[in-house]
């Protein structure tokens, strides 16, 4: 952890070194800059107090160089300084920062910069909270909220009622959120009277949202395929129309391709042929409040308990290992 004493001893002493550098032209940072942001991080100009895009944002992430985004600050070391600019106690590496004298304004402060681009990003000054007792204070022009790794992915399916298929993949490991509602038809916001019809062609579908790393698609459509019955057209069950027809949505080519792979690989249990349709996804609307959570709401109405309970049982028998820990107690 950089403290004080540190930072005065890169100033004066001359700074770490940086990891990689980026050098541009003045015209070419132009390009690539608004000329809000050229102003600030190129000709070190100040933002006024309280009007930086950054000043009141505390959700998780890494604040980047605007310029090179090279990573600077975490948000984690954010805090509200009262001062109207971004403030943060300590940078992601002791070498992501540049420091300098700067005694303009009749003033002698610390200035910082990035020290791969020599981005201005503002000051350091010794008055900020513990541990550290350092405030870097900086400009949101200079920065960017760099993009985190997505780990969570989304699913949709349809597997005849979603009752059933929402209690279901509530269960599996990785499974953060399961919403019911309708996808695949041909109007906007069908009600749930609108899709019984079956004249609308959406399907009662679920989406999915996981964790990629506890679980993987191609596990999630095993579950999937062994839950309900991909082989009657239109129907499962008693349940008959085409709004409980079975149904993959897939949202991108690698989706279909893996969607394509364990329907393969599934068809060797059924004797009849599967009848999955795979569909490119469009649109999710989602069901009303009264169809949410429903069987671990009603789970012991009828349907659940002739419908749904076996479905969960046979989960609990084939899938050991992905399911959640309260669920295989
Ligand atoms: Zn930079």
């Amino acid at each position: 952890m950089l403290t004080w004493i540190d930072v005065i001893k890169f100033t004066n002493n001359g700074n770490p070194a940086p990891d990689r550098r980026v050098e541009k032209s003045e015209e070419e940072w132009r390009e690539i800059l608004t000329p809000g942001q050229f102003q600030v991080a190129r000709l070190k100009g100040t933002e006024r107090a309280g009007t930086g895009e950054f000043c009141e944002r505390h959700e998780p992430g890494l604040y980047g160089c605007v310029c090179c985004g090279t990573p600077l600050f975490d948000s984690r070391v954010k805090f509200e300084s009262g001062t109207g600019w971004p403030s943060f106690t300590q940078p992601v590496k002791q070498n992501a920062i540049k420091y300098e004298k700067d005694t303009s304004y009749g003033m002698v402060r610390v200035e910082v910069m990035c020290n791969v681009c020599d981005a201005h990003q503002g000051h350091v000054f010794p008055d900020g909270p513990e541990p550290s007792g350092l405030r870097y204070c900086v400009n949101s022009a200079s920065m960017q909220l760099l993009e985190t790794e997505r780990k969570e992915a989304t699913l949709v399916l349809g597997g005849g009622c979603f009752w059933c298929t929402e209690a279901v993949f509530q269960r599996v490991k990785g499974v953060k959120s399961v919403v019911s509602g309708y996808a695949g038809g041909m109007i906007k916001n069908p009600t749930y009277r609108e899709i019984t019809t079956g004249r609308t062609g959406h399907a009662e579908v679920i989406k999915i949202t996981y964790d990629k790393d506890q679980v993987g698609l191609a596990d999630l459509l095993r579950i999937f395929f062994t839950t309900h019955d991909p082989t009657t057209l239109n129907r499962q069950g008693y349940d008959v129309g085409t709004q409980y027809r079975s149904v993959i949505f897939y949202q991108d080519e690698q989706e279909q391709a893996i969607a394509a792979q364990v329907m393969d690989e599934m068809a060797q249990y059924f004797d009849d042929p599967i009848v999955t349709e795979l569909s490119q996804f469009m649109a999710f609307y989602e069901a009303e409040d009264y169809h949410k959570d429903y069987y671990n709401q009603n789970e012991n109405a009828p349907y659940c308990t002739a419908i749904i309970s076996p479905k969960i049982q046979k989960l609990k028998a084939q899938f050991t290992g992905l399911l959640k820990p309260e669920v295989e107690r």
